[in-house]
């Protein structure tokens, strides 16, 4: 017999284990001692879109349950209707979808998907995906071979596919141009070197994520980005896939956030918020082209998950996307979020450790350095961005830590504040003093 000491959750972090949490609503989290946090994080992982408990949700999610959960044989109203629903709120162009039941099996699926469209037109030379550095794409091993996040790739490195990556539009510390007002592009032009360098008949696709998350939260490309990596893309016949599992579903203020660059990819992935929690859920919307090759073609994609479009999450994503429409949430998510950059970079930005604040609607990233003039980050010891996410909590307040360290010459530490589409102007000012309080008290004790 076990005992209980012996039997645990295998956590992520083990040294310290996480709160225990009791129930949430709206936009407030209690843990099991009672403590109550405002949630400027959207449930610590950037998920919650519509807020907790939201009764039309629950209400089609129990209707659901009770007429069919799951039956892999058939289709359901449920995956048919969030597919149409799915395909009005993407880009144009952009109709065909398949559900999966998170963000790392969307991009596995994505990745997938481009080296299938190219055997099925003929070139099934082209295998190769072109990733960048300081990305997250998931953990399951071809995501991660495109992710450029080098501390979640480093103990997996003999086991990823070997696929390159381009430098990151990242203007705060751009490799490139030192000022920020003379983007020359040479990021973008990075990804032609790289599917030159392989040789383009090898590359089947490029991933990026138009705003990053966890691998530097609010890192946001220069205006004509896209529309270059686009250019670039056509010429040598290699697909675009927008990673949107974060950033999409009206977090930026837009529905996905690459509109915001006026650009058409050919693949959108999608996540997190697309079900605000309820049920794991994910979904790759692409084009009629790329479909039709499949259909005219071998007729069948063969690639899938075992819980992809079953009726229970699709019915939740479905009311959860009306619930986003409905409410206007996308709106909010951009007026809001508009007021949250700027009180976040009138509150904090000024500080001589805060190097940037940039983002766009509810997604806001803060990097942290030692030394403004020469942006030197903290040691990695501090942890810094880890200690003020921590203070802030203490506050009764929620944010994202998402990397601090120094590692492999991708230095620095950021934060973000990503709250719920629903937030208001007084839950962005709540959210800002308890930072700014926590910021200031946390420089005290590294300076
Ligand atoms: N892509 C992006 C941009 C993400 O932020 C994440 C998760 O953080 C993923 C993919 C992986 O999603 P999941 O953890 O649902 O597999």
């Amino acid at each position: 017999m076990k005992t209980k000491a012996q039997t645990s959750v295998f956590h992520r972090d083990l040294v310290n284990t996480p709160k225990m949490v009791s129930h949430a609503d709206g936009v407030h989290v209690w843990d099991a001692d009672g403590n109550q946090y405002l949630d400027a994080s959207s449930g610590g992982n950037v998920v919650i879109s519509i807020g907790y408990g939201v009764e039309k949700v629950i209400d089609a999610m129990t209707e659901q349950a009770r007429k069919v959960s799951f039956c892999g044989a058939f289709t359901s109203e449920p995956q048919e209707a969030l597919a149409q629903q799915l395909a009005e709120f993407a880009p144009n162009g952009l109709d065909k979808v398949r559900f999966v039941s998170g963000g790392s099996e969307a991009n596995e699926t994505a990745i997938k998907l481009a080296r299938h469209y190219h055997v099925e037109s003929g070139n099934s030379e082209k295998y190769k995906i072109v990733g960048r550095w300081r990305s997250y794409h998931g953990n399951t091993l071809g995501a991660l071979s495109a992710t450029g996040h080098v501390l979640r790739r480093k103990n997996y490195l003999p086991m990823l596919l070997p696929f390159p990556h381009a430098a990151p539009p990242y203007q705060y510390r751009c490799q490139f141009c030192s000022e920020r007002s003379s983007c020359t592009l040479q990021c973008a032009d990075d990804v032609e070197r790289l599917i030159l360098n392989e040789g383009p008949e090898s590359v089947a696709a490029f991933i990026a994520e138009p705003i990053v998350g966890a691998a530097a939260m609010g890192m946001v490309a220069d205006p004509k980005y896209f529309s270059r990596v686009r250019e670039i893309c056509d010429k040598y016949d290699v697909l675009l896939i927008v990673d949107e599992v974060l950033s999409g579903m009206g977090r930026t203020g837009a529905n996905f956030a690459i509109e915001h660059w006026n650009t058409r990819p050919d693949i959108i992935t999608c996540g997190k918020g697309i079900s605000s929690g309820y049920t794991p859920l994910g979904a790759v919307i692409t084009t009629n082209e790329i479909h039709d090759a499949v259909r005219i073609g071998s007729g069948a994609f063969e690639h899938g998950f075992t819980y992809g479009g079953n009726p229970l999450s699709c019915a939740v994503g479905s009311a959860v996307l009306t619930y986003i429409q409905d409410n206007k949430l996308v709106e909010n998510a951009a007026t809001v979020g508009s007021y949250l950059q700027e009180r976040v970079a009138q509150e904090i930005g000024g500080l001589d450790i805060v190097g940037e604040v940039s983002g766009k609607g509810m997604l806001c990233g803060i990097e942290i350095v030692a030394d403004r003039e020469t942006k030197e980050p903290f040691s990695p010891e501090i942890a810094i961005a880890t200690r003020i996410a921590r203070r802030t909590q203490e506050l009764g307040v929620l944010i994202n830590p998402s990397f601090s360290g120094n590692v492999d010459g991708y230095r620095g530490d950021r934060f973000g504040i990503c709250p719920p589409l629903t937030f208001t102007r007084e839950q962005v000012d709540e959210t800002v003093d308890a930072l700014g309080r926590a910021v200031r008290e946390v420089r005290e004790q590294v300076r």
